[in-house]
């Protein structure tokens, strides 16, 4: 980590396990030197039932605990009422909203009412959903409880379609949040947008090059035998040496006009790597349908579709300012793209 200022860093388990896993996790990260604020899950919103939905109470001793071994401040998730009256029982110092929770006025809502008159620092996650309306709202029903110690963390969207994240990032909608919200500290959670370790560098990266205040990042003794999310957490170690590896720019002594011009680089360079993401996916469904042509024997081309769908383009290109010769370039070349991904596939070699 080099120049520029340091961001918040938030490292810990995904969920409290057992007190040893607690404490062991806690001591090996602050020995990292790299970790501003502890972090655990003690109760789980779980997609589906039967996954870990959190060791509960119990574990939140082992969090003060931890908090008391390495003068660290303590972060827990909470979605109702009654996990903020526990949090603020047993001296948890921040809490965290999770993606399920934001998803939900009702739960905000009832959280930021059990939150009134205690200005306790709150990071409210984004939705599951792409929508900056649903985040902004929860962020500002936490504000209108009195609270001011805010902070958003960007742990990306659902998305059905492409499986490179576990949770695609749409850095855009952050990028808006921040626009709308420029008061409140921007942190990443490379982790829940990744779902595997091996991403997690990049993303991370991206949010320092973003210029975003923080990350956010599990980290787990073993992460294989996590009881939960364990393919995207990492030792205390490796967590120290991914933090340690990352630029951290500093956009401060450049020039308004450069400013702004790297902004929009970036925005283009997001909007090319999404670009690139869909592209890949549109090819993966393109292999599965010459694997349906194969087993059905039918041709690939199929010329009256084909002239359906250039023309559906070009005149959607119309509309959102593209001519009608640039489009038909783009399409004819991703279209000769997927002739021959499905040709191979036909002929066996992919
Ligand atoms: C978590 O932080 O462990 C968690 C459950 O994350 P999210 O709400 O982003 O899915
Ligand atoms: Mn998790």
């Amino acid at each position: 980590m080099n120049n520029g200022k340091r961001p918040v860093l938030i490292a810990g388990p995904c969920s409290a396990e057992t007190e040893e896993q607690v404490i062991q996790t806690a001591t090996r990260l602050f020995r990292t030197g790299k970790v501003d604020i502890l972090r655990a899950g003690i109760w789980k919103p779980r997609t589906r039932p039967g996954a870990f939905e959190g060791i509960g109470t119990k574990g939140l001793p082992w969090l003060q605990k931890a908090k008391e071994l390495t003068g660290l401040p303590v972060a827990v998730e909470v979605a109702k009422a009654s996990h903020v009256e526990l949090c603020l029982e047993f001296g948890i110092d921040i809490l965290w909203v999770g993606a399920r929770t934001t998803v939900n006025p009702f739960a905000v809502q009832e959280i930021a009412d059990a939150l009134k008159g205690v200005d306790i620092p709150v990071l409210l996650k984004n939705p599951i959903n792409p929508d900056l309306s649903l985040w902004l709202g929860g962020m500002e029903r936490l504000q209108n409880s009195g609270l001011t110690r805010l902070g958003a963390i960007h742990r990306g969207f659902s998305f059905s379609g492409e499986k490179i994240y576990r949770n695609r990032p749409q850095w855009q909608i952050a990028i808006d949040f921040k626009t709308a919200m420029p008061d409140i500290p921007m942190i990443n959670d490379p982790s829940h947008i990744c779902g595997n370790r091996d991403l997690l560098f990049k993303v991370a990266q991206k949010a320092m090059d973003l210029d975003f205040d923080g990350l956010i990042m599990e980290s787990h003794i073993t992460p294989d035998t996590a009881w939960s999310d364990a393919a995207q957490q990492l030792t205390p170690e490796d967590y120290g040496k991914l933090i340690e590896s990352l630029v951290i720019r500093d956009d401060k002594n450049t020039g308004k006009e450069k400013t702004k011009l790297d902004r929009l680089r970036k925005e283009i360079d997001m909007i090319d790597e999404e670009i690139m993401n869909i592209l890949a996916s549109r090819m993966k469904i393109s292999r599965e349908i010459g694997q349906y042509k194969k087993e059905n024997n039918m041709t690939i081309l199929q010329s009256e579709r084909w002239k359906e769908v250039l023309q559906k383009y070009i005149d959607r290109g119309a509309q959102g300012g593209l001519g009608a010769d640039f489009i038909s370039r783009v399409i004819k070349s991703i279209h000769d793209e997927s002739i021959e991904q499905q040709e191979k596939v036909m002929i066996g070699e992919a």
